[in-house]
């Protein structure tokens, strides 16, 4: 699948389109879902263009991967999700429902969420 640089985050990445900043750093960016699921649903995206989760770990370079980790980690403390707990999601491909066809990660949480998935 190749990196479609039109997508809607790579247009919030590069300000053509708005967004609430919720985080920046190096390797990162974050800001709220527009349809949020729960209380707490922010979206977090590396800086590179990179179509999901399998193209993110196999063509990025080591200090990106554990930088958008610890990105991660700092949106969950800086959000306080971890006093009720949050779920982290990436879809991929059709069979996940992906939308936008740059790698993200769902934080959720603020309200119990319930199983895994709808059945
Ligand atoms: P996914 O189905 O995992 O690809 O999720 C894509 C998410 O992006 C959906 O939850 C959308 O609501 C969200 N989304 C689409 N456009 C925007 C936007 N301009 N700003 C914020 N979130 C968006």
């Amino acid at each position: 699948m190749s990196y479609d640089i039109n997508n809607v985050f790579a247009k919030i990445l590069r300000g053509e389109i708005p967004c609430q900043k919720i985080y920046e750093d190096d390797f990162a960016f974050a800001f709220p879902d527009i349809h949020p699921q729960a209380p707490l649903h922010i979206l977090i995206i590396p800086k590179g263009p990179y179509c999901n989760y399998h193209d993110f770990v196999t063509h990025a370079a080591d200090d990106a991967i554990t930088g958008f980790q610890k990105a991660i980690a700092n949106i969950i403390h800086l959000t306080k999700a971890e006093e009720g707990g949050y779920r982290l999601i990436s879809n991929s491909g059709i069979n996940a429902h992906q939308e936008v066809p740059h790698y993200h990660v769902h934080l959720l949480g603020g309200r119990h969420l319930g199983p895994l998935l709808v059945k």
